[in-house]
């Protein structure tokens, strides 16, 4: 079978015939991929910029955005069947015993940094024909939802995160009444970036009942920015409002959902948290040198305003879920925007380009049955 690999090694990016995996314990499952979305951490694996083939070995079959096919199961496995329709999951948990999160199932606050991550890290991904899994990590997708499915793990991010802001904002009992689904506290909302992270963010917290403000560097022309509309969020172009007069259009913002990666704007925008505000970091800026930040400024709102910062990474099986479940919920509520997100679907002949040449569109996906 192929699979697009990268050896770090040689700096090189191929397609490689390798033999198909076959099932090794009770509870394992055999899925055949159907499509495999691309993203910036691709890239950057693909320009050997991260990344780490398993130990012992000299490449890795990158992908983690995948979606399968189950096409055979074990015998203790019990809530899968052949023909049903799942997501992998990404990141699997250390082996230290003293690691609560990971013993805890939630790999993704793993404290030793010695966890594994598919695609990524010391552990092969799906951009292949067929993989093995085990059945604790497969999240099932209904058959209704086969067209977007692949776009559950980037929907996983803003899973994980509304989680956690909903999690900071039950300080405000007046406001966020535990339980309450859309409460006041739910209020105005700035998305930064219109990349799949950042479109899939605004339809997240849209559905949470939040105001959306998406500021992005893409002219008003750009097709997101319709696409953005759509969803009942307000575009705003960075260089017809600049990030000085933003609080000002918006009024208090209560959160921010960071999703370009880029730390200069980031901590520029930082600077327009409101009061009781949460700021939330999904992206990993390049290594670039030091920028300038209004570092005084910034301690006295966080002060002064009740603010929280929150980073976040990876995403739990109860985020997965979540997705899948979101997602049928956006594709009765917007359906031509979510369709929309994927921009194009292509043949696995044309990974090198996918990977090495400046993207175009919104999300990539590689169709692989
Ligand atoms: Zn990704
Ligand atoms: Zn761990």
């Amino acid at each position: 079978m192929n699979a697009v690999a990268v050896n770090p090694s040689r700096e090189e990016v191929m397609l490689l015939e390798c033999p198909e995996p076959a099932l090794s314990g009770p509870a394992q499952v055999r899925v055949r991929m159907r499509e495999v979305g691309l993203c910036g951490t691709d890239r950057e694996i693909a320009a050997f910029e991260y990344g780490t083939p398993p130990d012992g070995e000299d490449y890795l079959i990158i992908g983690h955005e995948g979606l399968g096919e189950v096409v055979e199961v074990g015998t203790a496995v019990e809530s899968l069947r052949p023909g049903d329709l799942v997501v992998p999951m990404v990141r699997r948990p250390c082996r230290h015993e003293h690691c609560y999160a990971c013993r805890a199932g939630r790999q993704d606050f793993c404290y030793t940094g010695e966890f594994t991550e598919r695609g990524i890290k010391q552990a092969h991904g799906f951009l292949t024909e067929t993989i093995v899994e085990e059945e604790a990590y497969l999240a099932p997708v209904p058959a209704e939802l086969r067209e977007v499915a692949v776009l559950t793990e980037p929907l996983t991010i803003a899973e994980k995160a509304l989680a956690q802001i909903g999690l900071v904002q039950q300080r405000l009992p007046w406001a966020c009444p535990v339980g309450d689904e859309v409460a006041a506290c739910r209020c105005r909302a700035v998305v930064l970036g219109a990349g799949p992270i950042g479109i899939l963010g605004a339809m997240a917290l849209r559905q949470a009942g939040f105001e959306v403000f998406v500021y992005s560097r893409n002219p008003p022309d750009d097709p997101r920015a319709k696409l953005i509309e759509s969803l009942g969020a307000t575009y705003l172009f960075s260089e017809a409002v600049s990030l000085d007069k933003l609080a000002g259009r918006v009024g208090n913002i209560d959160v921010v959902y960071e999703a370009t990666g880029a730390a200069q704007v980031s901590f520029q925008l930082m600077e327009t948290l409101g009061v009781n505000g949460v700021f939330v970091l999904t992206g990993v800026p390049g290594r670039k040198g030091p920028v300038k930040i209004e570092a005084a400024r910034i301690m006295r709102n966080l002060v002064l305003k009740n603010q929280v910062v929150l980073g976040t990474v990876n995403a739990g099986r109860v985020d997965f879920e979540a997705a899948i479940r979101d997602l049928g919920v956006f594709l009765g509520r917007w359906p031509h925007a979510l369709r929309g997100l994927i921009t194009g679907r292509h043949p696995i002949s044309r990974y090198r380009e996918l990977l090495q040449d400046k993207p175009r569109g919104i999300k990539n996906v590689i169709r692989l049955h």
